[in-house]
């Protein structure tokens, strides 16, 4: 651990850029060998920082990124990340210009879009992979709709370099999910048959997510668009895949106890008064609360956190910018000692505090707020 780097006083997380590598090479083992990694880094790397994650992977040779928005896609640029940068959501018509100045890529959300983008007086042709919807129906032209995607290769202002879609169920290992999915799969890549033999060049393709490459493997893409995995998460506590890769959690939540007291018998601690002591008890404050992302559905939930080795309760409701633990048999504890709320180790994995908090890992990791400072651990 690099010990130089300056703690801060009050909460943030930490990048273990090892265990991000080696998730990398997790993946990279059960992708085909002329298949890269397009690494998904939208909303902030799911909280993990986009531009610490961003630059810890382009230092490994990871040349291509997604984002969901055109501002991310800008702020790589403007932090000077290179390779390519595929925007996955849609981008407003009056800021198209920019994907042609910070030389992303844009995702053509449907025929319509494509032929709106077509009518624009443009300095340029706009990068672009075309999404195809085969059953998720949020983004992408049916697969159905040959002759619309047909034109769409041959309208003014785009240049497509890929086509791609998404699996919706590719987590699930029931035999009807796994149908739909291969079903997915299969009206995909007839897709590019049909599209290849009519003389297009579909440039590069890619359709599968974390799971997608857990469970569908060896198919033949040109891309697969590994998030939540390349973070060392599982979308849930207990998900068997077909193919095991050994994951280890890059993101600590760390904060700092600010105050220790001791209280009575039926005193009550926080907003509310929703925690009462049944005994003599020595209690702690943290500086981190629910604005930070640490949900307030754990509140009287007995989510744990970790001192020095030991684990302490949550108590009462959690506070916006604090919260409350048990430490009546926690030794060694100081105003200023460091607390592990989201971490490798048992009961404070990400996994196990998203179910906890009724929430999907995905959805805690996300929402971590913007007040942590994202410190990286060489
Ligand atoms: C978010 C996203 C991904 C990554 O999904 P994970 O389940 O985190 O691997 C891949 N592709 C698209 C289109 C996405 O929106």
């Amino acid at each position: 651990m690099n010990k130089k780097q300056e703690q801060p006083s009050r909460a943030w997380i930490e990048i273990n850029s090892k265990n991000l590598i080696h998730n990398i090479l997790q993946i990279k083992s059960v992708i085909p060998t002329n298949c890269q990694i397009m690494a998904v880094i939208k909303a902030n790397a799911y909280g993990h920082g986009m531009l610490e994650t961003a630059k810890i992977l382009s230092e490994i040779g990871i040349s291509n990124f997604a984002v969901a928005t055109i501002e991310e896609g800008i702020k790589l640029r403007k932090n000077n990340i290179r390779g390519n940068i595929l925007v996955l959501g849609y981008t407003h018509f009056d800021k198209l210009e920019q994907i042609i100045k910070y030389d992303l890529i844009q995702t053509i959300v449907d025929y319509d879009y494509a032929k709106k983008i077509s009518k624009l007086s443009l300095k340029e042709k706009i990068k672009a992979h075309l999404k195809v919807n085969t059953g998720m129906n949020r983004l992408g032209e049916n697969y159905k709709n040959i002759d619309n995607i047909k034109k769409i290769y041959n309208l003014k202002n785009i240049q497509i370099l890929g086509v791609y879609t998404h699996l919706c169920v590719s987590d699930n290992r029931e035999k009807e999910a796994i149908n739909f999915t291969n079903q997915q799969i299969t009206n995909f890549y007839n897709l590019i048959d049909n599209l290849t033999t009519s003389g297009y060049n579909v440039g590069k393709i890619h359709f599968q997510a974390s799971y997608g490459i857990l469970n569908y493997p060896n198919l033949k893409c040109d891309y697969v668009r590994p998030g939540i995995i390349m973070y060392g998460i599982n979308s849930s506590k207990n998900n068997s895949t077909v193919k095991k890769i050994s994951l280890k959690p890059v993101l600590s939540l760390k904060a700092r106890i600010t105050s220790i007291k001791e209280i009575d018998k039926n005193e009550s601690v926080g907003y509310g008064r929703l925690f009462t002591a049944q005994k003599k008890m020595k209690i702690a404050t943290i500086s981190i609360g629910y604005a930070d992302g640490y949900p307030c559905a754990l509140s009287l939930k007995k989510a744990k956190v970790l001192i020095n080795k030991q684990y302490a309760e949550v108590i009462g409701r959690i506070c916006m910018d604090q919260l409350m633990i048990d430490v009546s048999n926690i030794k060694k504890l100081n105003q200023g000692s460091i607390v592990t709320l989201i971490g490798e180790r048992k009961f404070i994995s990400a996994e196990e505090i998203a179910e906890k908090a009724g929430l999907s890992s995905y959805e805690l990791l996300s929402r971590l707020g913007n007040r942590l400072k994202r410190i990286v651990i060489k």
